[in-house]
């Protein structure tokens, strides 16, 4: 399977940073077309600005979140039409930083992942456990869970989401899972997507991955990618893990 690097700007960037970072990506990929797909969730108030400067570029456009609702008086919300409308192609939805500082649901989740199919782009649905949830073995059953009411929600478009498993204690902590826990979780996220008819589905990983451990991270089995933070905002560690992920 064809890997898919996904960037995750978070809440970081300004026009004259955005400019250097995209510059710099673009002036390191040179011409020829990475051997994987390349995402860069940005701001929604930059998406014009990327989507000029990535223009004719390989990699594509992609959003941090998307509004569970169509359209009208919700104030501060981006709709998935809007996003469509700046020619973007990936939407993260379900981050655990949404899960945890606005209170989404598994529901809300799934209704955004829902809207987003419904204008053509792909969701790419985050899922994973709290370090206590870890500590008390529950692991799969949370990841299992926060999944299930996706499935549940798209049925057979299932097959078309993405899915980023994203232990929440590794994110933005420089602690990462080892390729152990992360394949063994995989694997159980494979399994219930093959389940349920979705068996080509990606399962990426996210949670500090960076230029260092990637090549180590993407050989194991059921790894089909990354949702990268941090790492992302250098452009000479993000080339460095989007060629790891060429050769893979
Ligand atoms: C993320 O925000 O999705 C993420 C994985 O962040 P970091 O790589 O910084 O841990």
């Amino acid at each position: 399977m064809r890997k898919l690097i996904a960037a995750n700007w978070k809440m970081n960037g300004s026009l004259a940073a955005n400019q250097a970072l995209l510059d710099a990506l673009r002036t390191g990929l040179g011409s020829e077309a990475p051997a994987c797909t390349v995402a860069l969730c940005v701001p929604a108030p930059y998406l014009a600005q990327a989507q000029g400067l990535l223009s004719g570029s390989a990699m594509q456009l992609g959003a941090q979140d998307v509004s569970a609702h169509e359209a009208g008086a919700y104030t501060g919300e981006v709709s998935a039409a809007m996003l469509v409308d700046f020619a973007v192609r990936y939407c993260i939805v379900g981050h655990s930083e949404r899960r945890q500082c606005h209170g989404e649901t598994d529901a809300m989740v799934a209704a955004k992942a829902a809207r987003l199919l419904a204008a053509g782009l792909v969701p790419i649905v985050c899922v994973g456990e709290t370090l206590a949830q870890r500590e008390a073995g529950q692991t799969e059953a949370v990841v299992r869970a926060q999944l299930g009411a996706v499935i549940a929600a798209l049925g057979a478009r299932t097959s078309e989401i993405a899915v980023a498993y994203e232990p929440v204690w590794a994110i933005g902590t420089g602690r990462t899972a080892t390729p152990e826990q992360a394949r063994a979780v995989h694997a159980a996220l494979h399994e219930q997507l093959q389940r349920a008819g979705a068996a080509g589905v990606p399962v990426l990983y996210g949670g500090s991955m960076n230029a260092q451990n990637v090549r180590e991270l993407l050989a194991q089995p059921g790894i089909d990618g990354g949702l990268i933070g941090g790492a992302s905002l250098k452009a000479a560690d993000f080339l460095q893990i989007i060629s790891a992920a060429s050769v893979n």
